[in-house]
């Protein structure tokens, strides 16, 4: 079949399996031509399919020539179907791994569930053998958690307290609209921490400690957002805020679980990309195109592979302490938060609109990484062709 983008809101229904595996590569090149690091031996991604997770997959596999074990939770094509993209994206990574003799396995399971978690333990002592697991990234962004007390809770982006009037873009036809989100109610928010806080990043360093699988001097690290103020209505002090607390909170529960192994808990605060999850957050696609443009002229403008390069020098320079702030975070957003940046994004906030967006924004960009995200507009593609979705 012909595979084209089906998108609905901000959500792609499609994807393209050889598009995505042309994104794969352009990742595994530029970590490449950024050259080696030092790193872990052994890693886990816990989200490995897309966004963050799978470039901090590709960093450890190709810069630190890391095995890697990955997980996550897609959908597979039929035969009239697509498969997810993070379905395409895993099929890919193994295939390059495969090509460049890198050691690696891909599960996909529901990471919340216990069943997907001893799947993944019976896949590491198969993969590592008699070594253990040095790293583990945190890296899921779900809209919902079956928890292990029975229940399934779903996660809302709502404002806290008050309602929330602001504006949102719509990345395909530009057009700019006022949006009001009514406060969450006290079920929303516990639920939205349920399924975005630490909780479960806990359990799967009590089920690895149990399975006594992790290193000495074993490592995790979990992704949050800060943002500027303009967004912490709806973002760091609206629910997904509340859960970011909470992850936040959890590494410091965790480092204490790993004190006897001399390991480490971190939160890394990145910045806004265009990933499935950060598309249907209202005001940010508004907000990223803002920053993209800026970012781009100031030559400061980064995607997930140029975040989690930088994240992984971090993290293991040279045996020298990870450095962090007061919170003990690891701040990736510290080029999207200089001054200078926000300071223009929050002149030109007020006065937005479809007509100056064109020249003070760069939603074409954002566009384009949606499409590209998908596996769509991709140069050297022939979308013209007819592809089996369930042939990689
Ligand atoms: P993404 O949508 O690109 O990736 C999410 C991953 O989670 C996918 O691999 C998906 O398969 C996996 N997943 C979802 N539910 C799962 C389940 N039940 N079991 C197993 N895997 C499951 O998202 P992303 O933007 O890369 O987000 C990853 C983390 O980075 C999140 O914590 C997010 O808040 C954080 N973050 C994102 C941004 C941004 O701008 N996108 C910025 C800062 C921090």
């Amino acid at each position: 079949m012909k595979i084209e983008p089906k998108i609905v809101g901000n959500v792609c229904l499609t994807a393209h399996p050889a598009g995505a595996a042309a994104e794969v590569k352009k990742q595994i090149k530029y970590v490449q031509s950024k050259g080696a690091l030092q790193g872990p031996k052994n890693v886990l991604v816990l989200g490995c399919s897309g966004g963050y997770g799978l470039a901090t997959r590709i960093v450890c596999a190709y810069a630190c020539n890391s095995t890697t074990l990955g997980a996550s939770f897609e959908r597979e094509p039929a035969a009239n179907k697509t498969a997810s993209v993070g379905w395409y994206n895993n099929a890919a990574f193994s295939k390059f791994a495969a090509q460049d003799g890198k050691k690696e396995a891909t599960l996909n399971i529901d990471a919340f569930s216990e069943a997907g978690k001893t799947a993944v333990v019976a896949a590491a002592k198969k993969l590592f053998g008699d070594e253990k697991i040095d790293f583990v990234v945190y890296s899921l962004a779900s809209p919902m958690r079956a928890a292990p007390d029975g229940q399934v809770y779903k996660s809302v982006l709502k404002p806290i307290g008050k309602a929330y009037k602001g504006k949102t873009v719509d990345i395909f036809t530009g057009s700019i609209k006022e949006v009001e989100v009514e406060p969450a109610n006290d079920e929303e928010i516990k639920a939205t921490v349920k399924v975005m806080g630490g909780e479960d990043w806990v359990l799967w360093i009590d089920a690895l400690l149990k399975a006594n699988l992790l290193a000495k001097h074993a490592v995790t690290v979990a992704y949050s957002y800060i943002g500027p103020e303009l967004t912490y209505a709806i973002y760091r002090e609206g629910t997904i805020g509340r859960a970011k607390d909470h992850l936040e909170k959890s590494a410091a529960q965790i480092m204490e679980s790993l004190s006897e192994l001399e390991g480490g808990a971190y939160v890394s605060v990145n910045k806004a990309v265009v990933t499935r999850a950060s598309s249907v957050i209202p005001v940010v696609p508004l907000y990223i195109s803002l920053l993209f443009k800026i970012m781009k002229e100031n030559g400061k403008h980064e995607g997930c592979i140029e975040q989690e390069y930088r994240m992984m020098q971090r993290m293991y320079n040279e045996g020298q302490p990870v450095k962090t702030d007061s919170q003990r975070r690891i701040r990736l957003d510290d080029w999207e938060m200089e001054e200078a940046v926000q300071a223009r994004i929050k002149k030109i906030w007020a006065d937005i609109n479809e007509e100056n967006l064109k020249t003070l924004g760069d939603l074409e960009s954002v566009r384009k990484e949606f499409m590209n995200l998908h596996g769509f507009e991709v140069e050297g593609i022939n979308y013209d062709e007819d592809i089996d979705p369930q042939k990689v």
